[in-house]
């Protein structure tokens, strides 16, 4: 019995477990390296604008600090819960593992609905969950960075808090912090960036040429909008994107700048043309060269799986696929070629963790050092996936998380268990 349930949790166990066969680990290896060391609820209360006193619960997870300290995002939404946040604890573990940073996984939230709060009232519960967090957390116990629902912002407020604490500014407690207050250039754009480049190591592997190929974003938030302007750098046509107000369809290739600027002023792409407008449920089947699922997980279920028509899918949300749809997407391996999530959106972690040194050494880089350090990781990783793949016979996922899973095992029997 655990007290992690719910669906994202069993879906991180499932794929565990198939790695865990497919490695050959013993029954009793098994909680060891799959259960969370910790898990830290915590009751967060502001004050409301209208006087009155809320509480919104909080969660952060390390699963497992055999590695160094833990790292991981901050998730606000309001499909928070501790198994969706352990599950996403996990997949960071194999993720920071497969490119070979020196951090387990972790990852924190809050179940809240934005749209409900106003500006001071989010600075208020992000304050108070980084100072109910405090015994918790430090610059070589766990490091937090943004999510879903979290920015440059919330990760300032949260240094800060913490620094005030502390008496000293204590920058490297968090990373995707704002360039003038200790962030490294390149974090925000790290992982759309990422997405992009990785992709380009697959359509170079497949003959596919940027400038006749299309793409198609669901999700147009960090992720999703950095993916889709590296496409439209490329020369590709971004032809949809979506986000939780709508979706745009342009066979034509839509004006990803233009998106971008409109999405900063107004929160999300609604408004941007009516004309353009088309059915978000659709998003995900449509034809095209590149798919980017860059928002929630357990997008694409079997169904979904079945009627894709990509030649690609880069995985720049977490979980976005389900075991259920890995079985079908396993059948049309040579149809589809699959970028799984710990490999795809790993730019995030690589460049936070760059993020991370700089602070502690206070020298920090130029863009094109963060840029050219970061793609020379994921190419790495991507190298040994295809290698490890092609010479077991097994999926991309299973063969990045095998990767992963391998190396916190063997850290952890040669550390041995304490006492
Ligand atoms: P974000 O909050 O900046 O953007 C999320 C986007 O998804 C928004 O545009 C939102 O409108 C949209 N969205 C939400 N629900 C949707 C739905 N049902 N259909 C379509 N769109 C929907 O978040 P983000 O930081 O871009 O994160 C997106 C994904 O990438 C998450 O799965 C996150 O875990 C993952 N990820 C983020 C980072 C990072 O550096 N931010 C790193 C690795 C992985």
């Amino acid at each position: 019995m655990t007290v992690y349930a719910g669906p994202v949790f069993e879906m991180a166990t499932n794929q565990f477990n198939v790695i865990a066969d497919h490695l050959g680990i013993p029954a009793d290896e098994r909680d060891r390296l799959l259960l969370p060391k910790r898990a830290i609820t915590v009751s967060c209360p502001i004050h409301k604008d209208d006087g009155t006193i809320a509480v919104y619960e909080g969660y952060r997870v390390q699963h497992l600090l055999t590695m160094g300290p833990t790292k991981g995002g901050t998730r606000f939404a309001p499909t928070v819960d501790i198994g969706e946040v352990a599950a996403l604890a996990i997949w960071m573990s194999w993720k920071c593992a497969l490119v070979g940073l020196p951090y387990g996984g972790a990852k924190g939230g809050i179940n809240v609905d934005l749209s409900k709060l106003s500006k001071r009232e989010l600075e208020s519960l992000s304050r108070r969950y980084m100072q109910e967090m405090i015994p918790f957390v430090g610059p070589h116990t766990d490091v937090m960075a943004p999510d879903m629902g979290t920015n440059e912002q919330v990760m300032a407020w949260f240094m800060d808090t913490y620094s005030m604490y502390q008496g000293q500014t204590v920058m490297e407690i968090v990373t995707g912090k704002p360039v003038f207050s200790g962030g490294t250039l390149g974090r925000r754009e790290a992982t759309g960036r990422g997405v992009a480049h990785v992709s380009r190591r697959v359509m170079d592997e497949l003959g596919i040429d940027p400038t006749k190929s299309t793409a198609v974003v669901q999700g147009f938030g960090n992720v999703g909008s950095f993916a889709a302007l590296g496409f439209h750098q490329m020369g590709m046509k971004v032809i949809a994107v979506s986000d939780h107000t709508g979706a745009l369809h342009d066979p034509r290739g839509l004006d990803i700048p233009a998106l971008m600027a409109h999405a900063a002023r107004h929160g999300s792409i609604a408004g941007f043309s009516t004309e353009l407008a088309f059915d978000p449920r659709e998003i995900l089947t449509l034809a095209c060269d590149i798919l980017v699922p860059a928002a929630v997980e357990r997008v694409i279920d079997a169904k979904v799986a079945a009627n894709l028509k990509c030649r690609v899918i880069a995985e720049a949300a977490n979980g976005p696929t389900t075991p259920d749809a890995d079985l079908v997407l396993d059948q049309r391996r040579n149809e589809i070629f699959l970028i799984p999530d710990i490999l795809c959106n790993s730019g995030g972690v690589i460049v936070s963790y760059f993020e991370w040194v700089q602070d502690l050494q206070q020298l920090f880089w130029e863009e094109e050092e963060v840029m050219r350090r970061e793609y020379q990781i994921l190419d790495r990783a991507f190298e040994r996936m295809l290698t490890r793949g092609k010479a077991d016979g097994i999926s991309h996922r299973t063969a990045a998380m095998a990767i992963g899973v391998e190396k916190v095992r063997a850290a952890k029997n040669s550390r041995g268990l304490f006492p």
